[in-house]
C-alpha cells in the first residue's frame, strides 16, 4: 500500500448531509490538502435498512457543492475501487472468516436489536450499555449447532490498555475489555457491522488519516484492536469536535433544517457557509465569505478548536440571507 498521504471522505447515505458533516468533511480535506495529499471519497452503504438511495448522488452535489474535490471516489473511479461498502463484501467476508480461523469472534445469540444497531458508526448517545459476555464461552465452530436459531459475530475484545495519539484530541487511552466489551462485527450471514467494513477499506485503499468526529473515539479503539489483529498499521487519527445545537446537543433535526442540500438549492453561497465554518473551528477570526482553497495556506490542525461549536439558528439563517 502507498504511504502517501491520504485521507477519505466517508458519507453515510442514510439521509441528508447537514452542516455539522460539512464542517467535518472540510476539516478532514483541509488537512489532507494542505499537506499536498490524495483524498478519496467512499460511500458507508452498508447500514441497509436506513440507506436512502437519492442519498448518495445527494452527498457527492453535497461536497461539490462546498468545494472540495477528490482524487479517487465512486464517480471518478481509482485504483481501490469500488469506493461504495456494498460492493466490497467479499473483502469483509474474507476478513471475517480470517477472524474465525483465529476465535477472535463467537456466535451470540442474544437480542436483535443491538446487531442492527451494529450497522452504522455509533455516534455520541448510541453507545449501548456494555455486553456481558453472555455467549463469550462459545467457539466459532459452535455455530453448527445453533441451526435456526439467529445470532451475531462478536468480536472478543482483548484485556489490553490500548493507546493512540490523536492529532486533535490528545492522547487516548482505553482498557478496552472493560470499558467497551465485546462488539458485534457482522451478522450471521457475514455482513459486517460498520467496525469491520471501515477498517478493512482504510487498510485496503491506503487510508493514512482517519479524521472525523469525536463520538467516534470509542469505535476507534475497537478498531484498533482489528488493525492489531489483522497486522496492519492503522492510519493516524484526528478527531474533531462536534456540532451542537443551543440546548448542547448532538446537531440534528430539531434543531432546524441545515441540511446542505437544502442550502444548496436556496441558492445559498457556499461561500458565506464555508466563512463560517472556517470562524467557527478557528480558522478565520470572523465569517468573511471564503473558499474552502482559500483556506489552505495557513491550515494547521493545531487552530483548531478543541470545544464543540454551538450553532444558533441565527448562526445558520445568516448564512442564508
Ligand atoms: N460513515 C460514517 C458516518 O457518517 C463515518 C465514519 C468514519 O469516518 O469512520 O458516520
Ligand atoms: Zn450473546
Amino acid at each position: 500500500m502507498s504511504a502517501a498521504l491520504t485521507g477519505r471522505l466517508a458519507p453515510s447515505p442514510t439521509g441528508a448531509q447537514h452542516l455539522g458533516n460539512a464542517r467535518t468533511y472540510l476539516l478532514a480535506w483541509l488537512s489532507i490538502r494542505s499537506r499536498g495529499g490524495r483524498v478519496l471519497v467512499r460511500i458507508e452503504d452498508i447500514d441497509s435498512p436506513r440507506v436512502k438511495p437519492w442519498a448518495v448522488q445527494q452527498a457527492l452535489d453535497d461536497l461539490h457543492w462546498l468545494g472540495l474535490d477528490w482524487d479517487e471516489g465512486p464517480d471518478r473511479g481509482g485504483p481501490h475501487a469500488p469506493y461504495v461498502q456494498t460492493e466490497r463484501v467479499a473483502q469483509y467476508r474474507a476478513a471475517l472468516d480470517e477472524l474465525r480461523r483465529a476465535e477472535r469472534v463467537y456466535p451470540c445469540t442474544c437480542t436483535r436489536s443491538d446487531v442492527a444497531a451494529a450497522a452504522s458508526a455509533p455516534h455520541v448517545g448510541q453507545e449501548g450499555p456494555i455486553y456481558p459476555g453472555l455467549c463469550a464461552a462459545r467457539r466459532a465452530a459452535d455455530v453448527a449447532q445453533l441451526v435456526d436459531r439467529p445470532f451475531a459475530w462478536r468480536y472478543r475484545m482483548s484485556d489490553k490498555l490500548l493507546t493512540f495519539d490523536d492529532r486533535v484530541a490528545g492522547r487516548q487511552l482505553c482498557q478496552v475489555a472493560e470499558q467497551l466489551g465485546d462488539y458485534v462485527i457482522a451478522k450471521a450471514d457475514g455482513s459486517p457491522a460498520y467496525q469491520l467494513a471501515v477498517v478493512v477499506d482504510d487498510h485496503a485503499m491506503g487510508v493514512t488519516e482517519v479524521l472525523r468526529g469525536d463520538d467516534l473515539i470509542p469505535s476507534t479503539f475497537r478498531q484498533l484492536e482489528l488493525y492489531a489483529f489483522f497486522g496492519w498499521q492503522p492510519p493516524q487519527f484526528a478527531h474533531v469536535p462536534l456540532v451542537v445545537g443551543p440546548d448542547g446537543r448532538r446537531l440534528a433535526k430539531r434543531h432546524g433544517d441545515t441540511r446542505l442540500s437544502q442550502l444548496r438549492e436556496a441558492g445559498v453561497q457556499p461561500e458565506r457557509l464555508i466563512g463560517l465554518l472556517a470562524q467557527s473551528c478557528g480558522l478565520r477570526p470572523n465569517a468573511e465569505p471564503a473558499r474552502a482553497v482559500d483556506l489552505l495556506d495557513d491550515f494547521d490542525l493545531a487552530k483548531i478548536n478543541h470545544e464543540p461549536w454551538v450553532l444558533t439558528e441565527q448562526m445558520w439563517r445568516g448564512v442564508g440571507g
